[in-house]
């Protein structure tokens, strides 16, 4: 087959699949000066494009930590029913106008409570608003589903009751769980507990390894707490020498274990040095089910179709190779069997073969 190159508006039509993204990370920049008015939280400018811009800016310092320190705007507006229902139901609806057919949203719940909902409260008008997004969506003509994966902070002692949390919604709407949050010196065997808990009840989950710390994060992630997909895993090249890998470099990718990678992401937090040389590529030729991902599309300034641009421009991605990931994506999507193998044959094999 020949290697089709694609411009910026053939990519945004294209289907696409995103596992790896948050909500919190993904608000609106007029959503976020709106809903801060009617809170009464004080943001560092109330101009929706100058916020934009000092998202990026503060994402771009090359630290993970101040990094996720700029979610104290977005959290900040989103502790009420009000606050909760329309940034989840703009999260689909901006999916949809990304091209996005299938979403996994990630959040924790711990972190939305200061207004005094409970877990419970703040998974159900989430889901509530998913829902509305989705209805809009597709009565608009762009159907996309998106499932749940529900987050536990690994810097808190709550990450046992947010597994409990997944447990208990897992039949309305929550397809997963995931840990977030600051990766150093909080290693994902700290949490063991409750990731035997869900491997009991039979609730996939991923983990976020691999991007602050090295190999040994994505060890006790795989190996010791049974994660079935990793949340970036950059470092997981520290395994791979002039192309031969390594015991757990060879467990990732013959295991099919799906990376979740995050190129721009990735470039602000430091984790990579830029999109020509990120580890996504090598990985891809390699044959590691690596997916694209989008990690928090207010703080990197992105979305799925820029990320997808960018690997073409700079990377030397085909139409092919976007296929290749998206289909990896759903491939590994925590929803059921049944529903991956139709939206890969009826939505995003259909939608390449348009594009080609
Ligand atoms: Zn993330």
């Amino acid at each position: 087959m020949t290697a089709t190159r694609v411009d910026a508006e053939v990519i945004r039509r294209l289907p696409k699949a995103v596992l790896h993204d948050h909500l919190d990370g993904g608000l609106r920049p007029a959503t976020v000066v709106e809903l801060a008015e009617t809170v009464g939280h004080t943001l560092p400018t109330t101009d929706p494009d100058e916020l934009a811009a000092w998202y990026c800016e503060a994402a771009n310092s090359g630290d993970l930590v101040r990094y996720i320190a700029t979610f104290e705007h977005t959290l900040a507006v989103m502790q009420t029913r009000e606050g909760l229902l329309r940034t989840a139901e703009e999260y689909v609806l901006d999916l949809a106008a990304d091209g996005v057919v299938y979403g996994e949203v990630r959040y924790a719940p711990e972190l939305n409570t200061n207004g005094g909902l409970t877990l419970a409260e703040v998974v159900e008008t989430v889901q509530e608003g998913l829902a509305a997004g989705m209805a809009k969506a597709a009565a608009a003509g762009t159907p996309v589903r998106v499932g749940t994966l529900l987050c536990g902070m690994r810097m808190f002692d709550r990450v046992r009751e947010a597994a409990d949390l997944a447990v208990a919604f897992r039949d309305a709407g929550v397809v997963g769980f995931d840990i977030a949050g600051a990766e150093d010196g909080f290693p994902p065997a700290d949490h063991l507990d409750a990731f035997e808990h869900l491997r009991r009840e039979s609730v996939p989950f991923t983990i976020h390894a691999g991007e602050a710390h090295g190999l040994p994060s994505i060890h006790q992630a795989l190996q010791v707490c049974g994660a079935q997909r990793i949340g970036h895993g950059v470092r997981i090249t520290d395994d791979i020498v002039d192309g031969k890998l390594g015991r757990l470099a060879g467990w990732v990718r013959d295991r099919r274990v799906a990376l979740e990678m995050c190129p721009t992401s990735n470039l602000q937090t430091g984790a990579a040095t830029s999109i020509a040389e990120h580890p996504i590529t090598a990985l891809k030729d390699l044959g590691f089910r690596v997916t694209l991902n989008t990690d928090n599309r207010l703080v990197s300034g992105t979305t799925m179709t820029r990320e997808m641009s960018l690997l073409v421009e700079e990377a030397g991605w085909t139409v092919e190779d976007l296929r290749t990931v998206t289909v990896n994506a759903v491939k590994s999507a925590f929803i059921p069997f049944d529903e991956r193998k139709a939206l890969i044959e009826d939505v995003v094999l259909p939608g390449y073969a348009a594009a080609l």
